[in-house]
């Protein structure tokens, strides 16, 4: 592979014109820093903090800490200053990111799809008691984040993650960002083919290595060899996906530029053949595009929707293959798109005999009591391990038959039910204005008691609907593919701002991946949301035909 980050232009070899109008590409020349975030990261690698996180800051407390590494570098080591409480969403617009700062932090841990043992969860757990005032929420990017973190508690709190195998590097910033995996990997009856071996390279290989810790923007990766296509890969900036090859037999192909946010684009296929023992070469030539011809200037043009909106598939493949791979991609046709999402909710068979378990916590809030049960749970009854899902739930794995219904019966008991409602099924709700500094309005709390209502008024609902709750226009629970997207804003209502959401109606992934319809005349107050879904659905509901599902 070679090292392109500060080669002056590209090979000889490359059709890339050189662009009239400097957008900061490193492959043209343009190394000069034309902002401050990019200034903040050639002024010193962003992983570099970690030293002084442990050595310095930790010691000297919260006012120790360097500016350029608080609002920037720590989020290489997936920690992020929490809103300050008080502030509400009229301000998140009025003040500097800094002044919303407290002084606590919040921390991703990410999994990447790994199989979390008992003894992983429970140190999950009781970093949550211990360190983080009981929060431990289950992200739909497969992590694990905490709130109300000192840093002065960081270095232990690392240890404790090291013991486990897990780690917060490059949680957050512009770096390759926390894996989506199959939740069923290595255990589903139709999985084509087991990515696990691939993940796990590509983190061996290119996580906290310098060369790939400095990206134009967030990069964000999922894998899957399920055909239920179960890591909403429309949406990451690279997939790898299972598909057959009539001679080659299982691979994968290669999905890029998908991203939601402003701007919302659905990842395209090249169309290609990826075996298992290659996927850790493309995944590096695909970052290695973005680290070298993303945009720069504009941080708002800076994910790889872009290059890849302006490149088109025939000239990403072609850059690929020629700079980066420097061999030609085996040209395979596209896996046909499920219908639906697969979550793996409720209790289904393994192809060794076992069963795996789905369940469901409400918009993916725990804590690390909870987490600490479920640990006790998974000891008791003998499981492999629990996986996140990109659904903000959890999978146990590798379940006796003959143990199903009671474990089933214990997590019942403990708020983690295998057989929820559709409301608490298919409802995710971003960080929101509790702990996020962009955030506009509240989501988590909002969302929870949402589901309860619904829950009270379409108990038998007989088809799946999923609701989306975003705090501001980011989409980090997706918005724009949820049959109701919330996007939080503030709305008038009898002549005051108050909390509310701009609404997308009928989006999508599988099959029918497009986006939400945004109608202008679609906004609703936050205490009004109840009672528009239920206009929603009770209208939906009277006027299907027979097999008419919600985003038809
Ligand atoms: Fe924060 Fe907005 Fe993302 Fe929600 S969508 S977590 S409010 S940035």
């Amino acid at each position: 592979m070679p090292d392109l980050r500060f080669q002056s232009r590209p090979p000889a070899h490359t059709e890339v014109p050189r662009p009239k109008r400097a957008e900061g590409q490193w492959a043209f020349g343009y190394t000069e820093p034309l902002n401050k975030n990019e200034q903040a990261k050639k002024d010193d690698d962003a992983l570099n903090v970690r030293a002084r996180i442990i050595n310095i800051y930790s010691k000297r407390g919260f006012s120790s800490i360097d500016p350029a590494d608080l609002r920037g570098r720590f989020r290489w080591m997936g920690l992020y200053t929490q809103r300050a409480p008080g502030f509400d969403g009229g301000k998140t617009a009025m003040l500097e990111e800094e002044e919303l700062d407290d002084e606590y932090f919040m921390l991703r841990v990410r999994s990447d799809g790994q199989l979390l043992t008992g003894a992983a969860v429970r140190a999950l757990g009781q970093i949550g008691v211990d360190f983080a005032r009981d929060t431990a929420d289950v992200t739909d990017r497969e992590n694990i984040q905490y709130h109300w973190i000192r840093v002065e508690d960081v270095p232990e709190i690392w240890d404790r993650l090291d013991a486990a195998g897990l780690s917060s590097i490059e949680a957050c910033g512009d770096s390759p960002r926390p894996f989506l995996g199959s939740p069923v990997a290595g255990v589903s009856v139709d999985e084509i083919i087991d990515g696990t071996p691939a993940l796990e390279e590509i983190y061996r290989r290119f996580i906290g290595n310098p060369d790939f810790s400095n990206f134009p923007r967030k990069f964000k990766t999922a894998v899957t060899g399920h055909p239920g296509h179960d890591v909403c890969p429309e949406t990451n900036d690279v997939s790898f996906v299972g598909t057959i090859h009539p001679e080659h037999g299982p691979g994968f192909d290669l999905w890029v530029g998908g991203g939601l946010s402003t701007n919302p684009m659905l990842a395209v296929r090249l169309g290609v053949w990826i075996p298992l023992d290659e996927v850790a070469d493309a995944w590096a030539g695909v970052a290695g595009i973005f680290r070298d011809y993303g945009y720069r200037r504009l941080r708002s043009r800076a994910r790889l929707k872009y290059l890849v909106a302006d490149w088109g598939v025939d000239k990403f493949r072609e850059v690929l293959e020629n700079e980066y791979l420097e061999r030609k991609l085996v040209s395979c046709p596209s896996p046909p798109s499920p219908v639906g999402h697969r979550d793996h909710i409720g209790v289904h068979a393994q192809k060794d005999g076992k069963f795996y378990v789905g369940i469901a916590p409400t918009v993916g809030r725990v804590s690390g009591t909870l987490l600490v049960q479920l640990a006790d749970l998974i000891d008791e009854y003998g499981v492999a391990g629990a996986r996140l899902t990109p659904y903000q739930k959890i999978v146990l794995i590798g379940v006796d038959e003959d143990k199903v219904e009671s474990l089933v019966a214990r997590l019942d008991e403990i708020g983690l039910s295998a057989r929820p409602s559709n409301w608490r099924r298919n409802t995710m709700a971003c960080t929101g204005i509790e702990f996020c500094k962009l955030a506009i309005v509240d989501t988590k709390e909002r969302a929870r008691l949402l589901v309860g209502e619904l829950e009270k008024r379409f108990p038998d609902l007989d088809t799946p609907i999923t609701v989306n709750v975003n705090g501001c226009p980011n989409a980090c629970a997706r918005t724009q593919v949820a049959d109701i997207g919330l996007k939080g804003q503030l709305v008038m209502s009898d002549g005051e701002q108050v909390e509310g959401f701009q609404v997308h109606l009928g989006g999508a992934t599988g099959l029918e991946a497009n986006f939400g319809r945004k109608l202008r005349a679609h906004k609703v107050t936050s205490a009004g949301l109840d009672d528009y879904i239920t206009n929603v659905v009770g209208n939906f509901l009277a006027d299907r035909t027979a097999d008419e599902r919600f985003a038809a």
